[in-house]
């Protein structure tokens, strides 16, 4: 018995995820943008939805929570405790590592702040699985909202630090976007570079191109390849410190038009 992951797309870009766990049956939904495709993927599959995983506030990861509650009076909504206020219909409150069982699978919170101050992901170790919100994605990571670099920089070595063949479950379809900017600064990366032919591919036949993994990421997210002398060279920092380099590619992103 293990967890069943189903995946769709909400929104313009955004992933929901449904997790069931097939020995109980117990149902999770994490980050639920808007309540009505959660509740066509629940209906399609005759699933009754049990809990809400919330990695951060932003209206595009708990909009679909209060509706939800509403439908469903004895929905749980799980999420890190510090700064609860900010997470509607907030009822089970985690710490970092603290472990929440879904059903018989056990499901660790993990504190990744910058982008906002209470961001977590949920790191599932038996498949392994890690859900990263907007902290990790595909080939880059999400923009610093509340926290300093160094913040935003040891939470994405956190995630990183996890077994390479962990699977990762962002919540945007960024990929092609992320690839560019990451092409425009590692272009000798060849690993870069076949991943982004496996991606525009993926892309044009209407696709995700999450999940990817761990090892994937290392490979080819520039964010988590601070060290690299090309990348180094690149920007003008042949000598920076890994945190250095982090600040100025994460700055240059905001900017990068593709
Ligand atoms: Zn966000």
């Amino acid at each position: 018995m293990g967890l069943e992951i189903i995946q769709y797309l909400v929104l313009n870009d955004n992933y929901n995820y449904l997790l069931r766990d097939e020995a109980t049956g117990t149902t999770a939904v994490v980050d639920p943008s808007m309540m009505l495709p959660t509740m066509k993927v629940l209906n399609q599959r005759d699933l009754r939805l049990n809990y809400v995983l919330q990695t951060h506030h932003h209206y595009d990861h708990v909009d679909g929570t209060p509706p939800l509650s509403r439908l469903i009076p004895d929905l749980k909504v799980v999420g890190p405790k510090d700064e609860h206020k900010r997470f509607p219909c907030q009822a089970i409150e985690l710490n970092d590592g603290d472990v929440f069982e879904l059903g018989e699978t056990p499901i660790r919170l993990l504190s990744v702040p910058g982008h906002t101050s209470s961001h977590c992901a949920y790191y599932i170790e038996s498949i392994p699985a890690v859900f990263s919100g907007d902290a990790l994605f595909t080939i880059g990571c999400g923009r610093i909202f509340e926290g300093s670099f160094e913040t935003m920089y040891n939470s994405l070595q956190k995630l990183a630090d996890l077994p390479p063949e962990t699977k990762l479950y962002c919540a945007h379809e960024y990929t092609l976007e992320n690839g560019a900017f990451a092409l425009s600064i590692e272009p000798g990366n060849q690993d870069l570079v076949k991943r982004l032919e496996v991606a525009e591919r993926l892309r044009s036949d209407n696709l995700p191109t999450v999940p990817s993994t761990i090892a994937e990421e290392l490979k080819t997210n520039p964010f988590l390849r601070c060290d690299s002398p090309e990348i180094k060279n690149n920007i003008g920092l042949p000598s920076g410190s890994e945190v250095e380099v982090f600040e100025k590619i994460r700055k240059m992103k905001n900017s990068f038009k593709g």
